[in-house]
């Protein structure tokens, strides 16, 4: 009989160094900060294991992170619910059901001499802004108070110095454009526009979001005017990350398992609670140019620890997340994301030093590049890929980088192939033709809905004999 405790499969770690991947850079000859990096950790990793770069969404596309982690999980074929609710999940807050959100930020800006007038965004809050922060605070929240456009009243919640999350009561579409240029040097504030799809789809969706996006333009112009009365420079208020939460997701029902989130971020954490996933929280010390990953990886490798020791609620998933590549590489500075890869070879140790034991799956990979050199935020550039685990077929790749994994035998990884490929390697994959449960998952379900026992006053019906299923 097959119990429990035959189980031979691994839980996977995935560790996800935020914005890994680069361009050839010129200063660098070249190369890439992680061919360039003195990467000892990552390049046993590398001969041990198998290799292949990661290109989230396919050649080309850019992404953010929220989308590429989505995807890498399992989630894709789940509807995302928005950056700015997880967000505010992840402050502790409580994103309300059924109505729209998005993230709010305030801008400096100065009207250009084009002949729309546009308004060209010339600077962002810094971090240490409190002052200028909390004034705004107080005059965005007088002036919420103050209106209501057609039916909808509009609600911040502080998220960061300078941000917030808007919330319209009473809107039923989050279907509009954003208005924070995000590329400031190419684009100005932006109009908000009902999205195609809901154009498309007509009717009340249609209509729904024609209401939300006019709405948005008169609540932000009388917001900036707002803000300039007051004497903040900072008075273009700009919107993205539309949000919408309706029934929500469970990890455990999409993935097929229980999962584990190492978070130092008001993001991650939001996604952990969003997916019930197990939090564990380890903050990024200052000062450390691996953003505190050397303690996350610690805590990752005491949850499987614990695994071993407690036989119900076994965690097989465990994320493990520093944005220390990423923050590097929008300082276009490719030394500095040459450094900060360095500082995360070493806070993998611990990890690498375990793969002898054969007691799980390994995988490092970044969730989208970030160009060192060139003004790019993102870019869809092939980025590092490796797994080490028991059943890992070894290749012949033994250096760590962009030009030696394009050779590697797993070749170009999407986003969605990622969760299907390490649960597979961990010995639980899906089986294609099996339906285990209402849905197909990434992993083969750990624990798949058993049948009810049977009354002994009302013992279950035989199955019809012959004579009767011929009647
Ligand atoms: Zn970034």
């Amino acid at each position: 009989m097959t119990t429990w405790a035959q189980r031979d499969d691994h839980p996977v770690v995935l560790v996800t160094l935020d914005g890994l991947g680069d361009r050839p850079c010129r200063s660098l000859g070249g190369r890439t900060p992680s061919e360039v990096a003195r990467t000892p950790v990552l390049d046993e990793l590398t001969r041990r294991g198998a290799g292949g770069v990661h290109v989230p969404f396919g050649p080309g596309w850019a992404t953010s992170s929220e989308r590429s982690h989505w995807a890498m999980f399992g989630m894709g074929s789940v509807a995302f619910p928005g950056r700015a609710a997880l967000e505010l999940l992840g402050i502790g807050g409580h994103p309300p059901r059924s109505t729209p959100m998005w993230h709010l930020a305030i801008r400096r800006g100065e009207r250009s001499n084009r002949a729309d007038g546009a308004m060209m965004i010339t600077g962002r809050l810094g971090r240490e802004q409190h002052d200028v922060s909390a004034i705004a605070g107080a005059v965005l929240a007088d002036y919420c108070a103050s209106i209501r456009i057609d039916d909808i009243e509009f609600e911040i919640v502080a998220l960061r110095v300078g941000e917030w999350v808007l919330i319209a009561h009473g809107a039923m579409s989050h279907e509009i454009s954003d208005t924070d240029p995000l590329f400031d040097n190419r684009h100005p504030w932006m109009r908000p526009l009902p999205i195609r799809e809901a154009i498309e789809a007509g009717g009340a969706r249609e209509v729904q979001a024609m209401r939300v996006s006019n709405a948005m333009e008169q609540f932000l112009l009388g917001a900036h005017d707002a803000l300039r009365r007051s004497g903040i420079d900072y008075d273009v208020p700009t919107t993205k990350w539309a949000s919408w939460i309706d029934g929500g997701a469970s990890f455990a029902d999409e993935v097929g398992v229980t999962g584990a989130m190492v978070t130092s971020s008001a993001l991650y954490r939001g996604l952990a609670r969003y997916l019930g996933m197990i939090e564990v929280d380890v903050s990024a010390p200052a000062g450390d140019l691996a953003l505190g990953l050397s303690d996350r990886v610690a805590a990752a490798v005491s949850l499987i620890d614990d695994n071993a020791r407690n036989d119900n609620g076994r965690i097989d998933f465990v994320h493990v997340h520093t944005k220390a590549p990423d923050e590097a590489g929008h300082t276009k500075d490719p030394a500095a994301k040459i450094a900060a890869i360095e500082a995360c070879d070493v806070a993998l140790t611990a990890l690498v030093d375990r793969l002898d034991r054969d007691e799980f799956v390994l995988a490092v990979t970044g969730d989208h590049a970030t160009p060192s050199e060139t003004l790019l935020l993102h870019s869809g550039d092939p980025t590092p890929f490796i797994v080490a685990g028991p059943d890992v077929r070894v290749d012949d790749v033994d250096a760590f980088g962009e030009t030696a994994l394009l050779s590697g035998s797993l070749g170009r990884l999407r986003a969605d192939d990622i969760a299907p490929l390490l649960h597979s390697l961990a010995r639980r994959p899906f089986f294609i033709g099996h339906r285990p449960g209402a849905g197909i998952s990434a992993a083969l379900p750990d624990t798949p809905a058993a049948m009810p026992p049977g009354s002994r006053d009302f013992p279950p019906v035989p199955p019809p004999t012959y004579e009767e299923s011929h009647a």
